[in-house]
């Protein structure tokens, strides 16, 4: 199955429903103080009549990167221009994008961590000093020019922070951390959501789209699409806890929100593995699946569920994991286990962790 077939897949945007995106930041919901030290720095921006710092916002997809850049421009009441890591290939595309702001503009660069080196090189003065320095032409006729440019807030946004360089993370002044969001958060989304789709959500309703939902405000707005689209055909009027339950397990995502990739994952590391530890690479190859994918997407939700744990050997599935499964751990995993809880380094593996 690839990942835009995912109903729960966090990757894919549904762009159809733009209404959807909150567009003030008081509609934002959660983020607890990573929001409100936003506002503050946006305020204070505003009240100057400055650029807001460069703004890093990182975290797994589908947790509102994008609809935060979005807001801090709209909140800034500054233009707002979006772009994509992989999409600059060359210096000159972005010197295009930069010399077309205006003053306090917001660009958003989404994959920044895809950035080629040579287009990051120019990025820095940029940043910096708002200068671009360019070199025009070729050979020994080959001169250096340094435009100015107007001030502007750069906002980055990537889902592997480790991946970025040091030199360019420590040019973003502000820095903030999207976090899975909770089912009380995500039941508001969906009301939210319902209510500016025109259905009928009733409040368990709303708790049991959430509940199933991996944290993430993304697929909890798909499934409320695909439940409402389920409910409309079978001719009921309002969506309550039962008729969603019966919607979900029909789309077979399951009551932790897990669907059949994410089983797949489990089983694959259970029965072909005795439980790991197993490298990515591996899991990869056996599950037919990119390594960025599985690391990006899949991984994230069940690393904070705890069904996984990420060690230096390998991936392994936890004692939830292997409940979630439905299988009782073979000897050698308990002891393995055993071993694990002793050690620190679970989840924390340099060079292959978020940040
Ligand atoms: P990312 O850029 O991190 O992949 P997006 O900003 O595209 O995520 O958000 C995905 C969807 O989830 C958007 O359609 C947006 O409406 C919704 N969303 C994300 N965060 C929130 C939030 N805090 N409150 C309400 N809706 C949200």
């Amino acid at each position: 199955m690839s990942e835009d077939d995912r109903l729960i897949s966090s990757e894919t945007q549904e762009r159809s429903d733009p209404a959807l995106r909150p567009e003030r930041l008081a509609d934002f919901i959660g983020q607890g103080g990573g929001r409100a030290n936003l506002e503050t720095f946006i305020m204070a921006a505003r009240d100057r009549g400055d650029a807001m710092d460069h703004s890093l916002l990182h975290g797994p997809p589908g947790l509102g990167k994008t609809t935060l850049a979005q807001i801090i421009a709209a909140e800034l009441g500054v233009g707002f221009r979006a772009t994509s890591g992989p999409v600059i290939a060359r210096a000159g595309d972005l010197a295009a994008l930069l010399t077309n702001l205006r003053p306090r503009d917001v660009l958003f660069i989404d994959e920044i961590h895809r950035l080629n080196p040579a287009v990051e090189e120019v990025l820095y003065p940029a940043m910096e000093d708002f200068q671009l320095d360019l070199i025009i032409g070729e050979g020994p006729s080959a001169r250096s020019v340094r435009i100015d440019l107007p001030p502007f807030t750069l906002v980055g946004a990537t889902t592997r922070a480790g991946l970025l360089t040091t030199p360019l993370r420590d040019r973003f002044g502000i820095q903030m951390r999207l976090q899975f969001y909770d089912r009380g958060e995500l039941s508001t989304i969906l009301a939210n959501q319902a209510n500016r789709l025109g259905m009928a959500l009733s409040a368990d309703g709303a708790d049991e789209i959430a509940g199933r939902a991996r944290g993430t405000p993304r697929i909890a707005g798909r499934l409320l699409r695909r439940v409402r689209d389920i409910a409309a055909v079978d001719g009921h009027g309002e969506v309550t806890a039962k008729i969603a339950d019966a919607a979900l397990s029909r789309l077979e995502v399951d009551t932790d929100g897990l669907d059949a990739m994410d089983r797949r994952y489990l089983a694959c590391l259970a029965e072909n593995y005795a439980g790991g530890p197993v490298g990515v690479e591996t899991l990869a190859a056996v599950l037919a699946e990119q390594r960025d994918m599985l690391e990006e997407v899949i991984e994230p939700y069940l690393l904070q569920t705890g069904l996984l744990m990420r060690t230096q050997r390998g991936r392994c599935l936890s004692p939830a994991g292997w409940d979630h499964v439905g299988l009782t751990p073979p000897a050698s995993a308990v002891r393995q286990l055993d071993l694990l809880g002793s050690k620190e380094d679970v989840n924390d593996v340099d060079g292959v962790d978020d940040d």
